[in-house]
């Protein structure tokens, strides 16, 4: 009844539509359920939409009967590919949106197909941000996810108290395709990370040293970061249940070795690292947690895996 209360005090609230009710996606809109905003979702698994209707949203039976009445529509797929299957055909987005829609892709996408898509976008008058996000499934659990954000500024301003129901670092770093920019250069920091943890891990255990000691002291300094504190437990149980799988952080490096190609930018440790992930996914692993890159030092180290 309090949750009834609440959506009728505050009539104004955008309706939201949400596509893509994944690893991310569900406690996501979860979260906009809790801030008392009303979610139409649609996804592929029956299980997902079932979850959002238990949490309080409506399961629609199509992406055209979740956006025909929403003012904001948030997308959250794997890669540009789904993208562009969700946006664009008589079935997509873009034909049955509202004008004047905004869509918030928060998907993990080429910033080049997020800079397509407002373009497209524009010219069936609904507007577009990209907002890829950082964190995780615990950062999206706990709506404390990182938001990078391209765009105009206006449609920024308007999403942001959508945002700041997901999220707690909410930032419009340019133009559109700029949010992607950041994600992919976030991306690049992360695997580069795990790889020095997995390697280090390797190492202190190969040592016989006390791995849950040495990663408890090693965390309080400077070499301490998100990434152990977020996975050290993945590090020491070899828990790989994803998280985040290889296969999207195959996706991830090839979009920022690609766009740092086109700039000029060299990444050779970023190269080596995606050349790691690659080799983890070709030999089966794609679909552990990113922390696996572990499993791929250790065969190297000829240790258990
Ligand atoms: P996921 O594979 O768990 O979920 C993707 C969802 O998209 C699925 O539920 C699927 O049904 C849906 N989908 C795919 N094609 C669709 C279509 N044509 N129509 C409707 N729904 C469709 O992936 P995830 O881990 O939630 O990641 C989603 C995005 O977020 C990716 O771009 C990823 O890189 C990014 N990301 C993930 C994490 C993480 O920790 N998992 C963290 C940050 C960013």
């Amino acid at each position: 009844m309090s949750s009834n209360l609440a959506d009728s005090s505050q009539p104004t609230r955008p309706a939201i539509a949400w596509i893509g009710l994944g690893i991310m996606g569900s406690p996501m809109s979860e979260n906009l359920l809790k801030a008392g905003y009303s979610v139409t979702g649609f996804t592929l698994e029956q299980d997902k939409l079932d979850r959002l209707a238990k949490a309080g949203g409506s399961a629609a039976g199509s992406i055209a009967e979740a956006v025909k009445d929403a003012d904001v529509i948030i997308t959250m797929v794997p890669a540009s590919p789904q993208v562009e299957a969700i946006a664009y055909g008589p079935e997509g987005i873009l034909e049955n949106a509202k004008q004047g829609a905004l869509i918030v892709d928060m998907s993990s996408i080429t910033p080049q197909t997020s800079v397509d898509l407002a373009k497209n976008a524009k010219e069936k008058g609904i507007r577009v941000i990209d907002a890829p996000v950082s964190g995780g499934e615990a950062g999206a659990i706990e709506a404390v996810l990182s938001i990078m954000v391209g765009g105009e500024q206006a449609d920024f301003d308007e999403a942001l108290p959508i945002l700041e129901a997901l999220g707690k670092t909410i930032v419009l770093c340019g133009p559109h395709g700029s949010g992607q920019t950041v994600k992919a250069a976030n991306q690049l920091i992360v695997a580069v990370n795990i790889q020095a943890c997995a390697e280090a891990v390797v190492f202190l255990e190969k040592s016989g040293v006390d791995l849950q000691a040495a990663l408890d002291v090693l965390n309080g300094g400077l070499a301490g970061s998100t990434v152990l504190t977020r996975k050290k437990d993945n590090f020491l149980n070899r828990d790989f249940k994803p998280g985040f799988r290889i296969d999207l952080h195959h996706k991830d490096m090839g979009i920022v070795t690609d766009a740092a190609r086109n700039v000029g930018a060299a990444l050779p440790v970023g190269a080596v690292v995606a050349q790691l992930v690659a080799s983890l996914r070709a030999q089966g692993d794609g679909g552990l947690d990113h922390s696996a890159l572990l499993r791929a030092v250790e065969r190297l180290s000829g240790a258990q895996v």
